[in-house]
Formats: structure tokens, sequence, C-alpha cells
């Protein structure tokens, strides 16, 4: 009976792996609120792909304050009603909420009503994405399928796809290619 009980369980934690990713809240890093939401339409054709850029993070401390960091620049420099992403990846495997799910974002101009935009935090030119930051992307966009607020058939997309701009940089460029939804 004991083995059957661990063989349960360990099935049950397999299927929440495989069916959603752990998305770490505004509130748990210590994000503002913002200033106006915009709501963001179900069933989007496409999704982009983007990074910050900026600082790599490698610990939940050192990716939740670049997160306020790049919030205040957006909010306080830009202007912006809030971080623009709606989801960002840090280089600690996790994945964190930005505007989040149906509020549209500040990513990619003329696409933001089309599409999400999750950022990887870093500069990609330079940086590698890891094994962790890929699944945890993969993990939004499989909740994003899943809730409906893409079409699972949905088109992903590089910034520079849709934009003029290197973002996501090359290293993170070359592996959004090889996923399943990626179209040139
Ligand atoms: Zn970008």
């Amino acid at each position: 009976m004991a083995n059957k009980a661990i063989i349960l369980l360990a099935v049950l934690l397999c299927a929440q792996a495989v069916f959603g990713v752990a998305i770490v809240s505004k509130a748990q890093w210590g994000g503002r609120n913002p200033k106006s939401k915009t709501t963001l339409a179900n069933s989007l054709a496409y999704a982009v792909i983007h990074h910050t850029a900026g600082n790599y993070c490698s610990t939940r401390d050192a990716c939740t304050k670049e997160l306020r960091s790049i919030q205040a620049y957006h909010m306080d420099s830009l202007g912006w009603a809030d971080i623009g992403y709606n989801f960002l990846i840090g280089g600690d495997g996790s994945a964190y909420e930005g505007r989040g799910w149906n509020v549209l974002g500040a990513h990619a101009t003329n696409w933001n009503s089309k599409s999400i935009g999750i950022s990887f935090l870093g500069n990609f030119n330079n940086n590698k994405p890891t094994a962790a930051m890929i699944s945890a992307a993969k993990g939004v966009l499989a909740d994003a399928v899943s809730r409906g607020q893409i079409k699972s058939g949905y088109t992903l997309y590089g910034h520079r796809q849709v934009g003029s701009t290197e973002c996501p940089g090359t290293n993170l460029w070359n592996e959004i290619r090889t996923w399943s939804n990626w179209k040139a």
C-alpha cells in the first residue's frame, strides 16, 4: 500500500510539472500597482519573446531587485503605466508576473494588442538562456494556451521579427527558432 501511495504521489507531482508553471506574482517580487490597465483580448495569434538587455540574475533576490529597477525605469523614466512586459523569466529559472494575463503590454510597437510579451532578464547577446529559463518560458506559453489567452496554433516571434531591434539577443534568438510555434 505504501508503494502504491508513493507511485500515486509521483504521478501527481509529474502531472503538476507538465500542466503548470509557478508564476511569481508581482506582490511577491515587491512590484508596484499599475497607474492604469487596458484589457488585452483572448485568443491572440502571437507571442513575442524579448530580452531586457540589462542585468542577468541567478537568484530570487537578484531577480526581484532587477524587476523593481526595470519597473521603476518603465514607469518613472518612460512614463508607462507599468513594467512593459506581460511576463518575465529570471536566470533563477522562475517566471515572474509583469502586467500579467489580459492586460495590454508595452513591449512591441503595433503588436501589443495582438500578442503577449515575455522577456528574459539579461542581455542574450552575451548571456545564454539556461534549460530552467527555457522550461519556465515554455510553461508560461503553455499556460497562455490552456487559459485561452493565445490560440493553440499561435505564432511565436522574436522582437526583431516585428520591430527594428536586435532583441531578444543572438543567443536567445537562436534558441527560440527551434521552438515548435516559431515561424520565419
Ligand atoms: Zn524586445
